[in-house]
């Protein structure tokens, strides 16, 4: 076997020259089912991923204007927040502007189209974080607030606290000026119609967890790269349906459901929450990419289709996550997941299904 200097010059620069390229070259993604290949070099900076929940998502449960609505909806939550980075905006914006898109929209499970409690009533979770600074904020059980992931904004801005639950949050949230709605607004019949089912089922199997069977979860998150270089995720959630006892997800809790470090990722979760707590899996991505040098496609789908399953989280959520070189995972163990990207040429892509599309 010849060493490298023994080859011919011509084929010793045009190895030399593949492994520099190689340097630049964003990850390709080997799951092309859950994740976008990138075949060709793409810009690195401006770079934004959503989610808008995993779950029981077919092909043969939609109709073609459902489907079309979800994708208009994704398309116009990148839009929006893809306006704000290629302005030169912060990514913290973006990520919010993104999300808030999502929370009026009915369709997802936050904000406006949040699912119930056992009770009946809406209450909603968020959190934000900045990659820089690893700063970050959250509400909890929170009602009537038009944009939670605002009210998170605001803590991580105007408080000295990283999370405010309940009455507390929502006092500051009034403090702050922010939209407050009737519990008339966050009505939609698809979600109270579940929770009556849910309720069902839960009389039939008493000590189950209903809505972790069928359900589609529709939780939304954003995690972006700006022009800086700062990544900044966020996630905001109406949590699971039939909840009970002012029960909290992961969805708000810094490093289970949402976490930014400039030095390795953002990341934004959704599924059952309390996988993601117990193995605090948006951090344990990050710990991944730092502690023992995985790449993001491996630390995420070592996450979701290992250390999930590994605690009983099989079919039970996805994540999507960008680096600090701007290469965007999504992945789930569900049917599918609402998703989609945005980089600097500022075409949206969607996807609903396990298929890829
Ligand atoms: N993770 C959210 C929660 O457990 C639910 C979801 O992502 O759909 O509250």
């Amino acid at each position: 076997m010849g060493t490298i200097s023994s080859l011919h010059p011509a084929v010793f620069y045009a190895l030399i020259s593949a492994l520099v390229l190689s340097m630049f070259v964003p990850d390709s993604s080997p799951a092309a089912t859950n994740s976008p290949a990138h075949d060709t070099p793409v810009p690195r900076r401006i770079v934004m991923v959503i989610h808008g929940g995993a779950g029981t998502i077919r092909r043969s449960s939609m109709t073609p204007e459902r489907e079309k609505k979800y994708r208009d909806a994704l398309a116009k939550a990148l839009r929006t927040g893809y306006k704000v980075l290629a302005g030169g905006g912060a990514s913290v914006d973006a990520v919010e502007a993104a999300i808030r898109t999502m929370e009026d929209s009915p369709l997802f499970n936050a904000g406006r189209g949040a699912v119930f409690t056992h009770e009946g009533k809406n209450e909603m979770d968020a959190s934000i974080m900045v990659g820089d600074t690893r700063n970050a904020g959250a509400v909890a059980s929170v009602s009537n607030i038009r944009n939670p992931i605002t009210a998170a904004r605001r803590v991580l801005d105007s408080s000295r606290h990283v999370m405010l639950v309940g009455e507390g949050a929502m006092h500051f949230a009034h403090e702050q000026g922010l939209r407050f709605e009737p519990d008339s607004y966050f009505f939609t019949q698809e979600r109270w119609d579940r929770l009556q089912k849910a309720k069902a089922a839960d009389e039939s199997q008493s000590g189950m967890l209903p809505y972790l069977s069928g359900d589609k979860f529709g939780t939304v998150g954003a995690v972006a790269l700006d022009a800086k270089g700062t990544i900044a995720a966020g996630t905001s959630t109406g949590g699971l349906t039939d909840k009970q006892w002012g029960r909290v997800g992961d969805s708000p809790i810094v490093g289970a459901g949402t976490y930014a470090d400039n030095r390795t990722c953002g990341v934004s979760s959704t599924g059952t929450g309390e996988y993601y707590m117990r193995g605090v899996l948006a951090y344990r991505v990050s710990a991944l990419m730092e502690l023992a040098g995985v790449s993001l496609h491996d630390a995420v789908h070592r996450v979701i289709h290992e250390d999930l399953v590994a605690i009983g989280g099989t079919n039970t959520g996805g994540m999507i996550a960008l680096d600090a070189a701007g290469n965007v995972v999504m992945d789930f163990n569900t049917a599918g997941m609402y998703r989609g990207y945005i980089r600097a040429d500022g075409e949206p892509h969607t996807y609903l299904y396990d298929e890829g599309d």
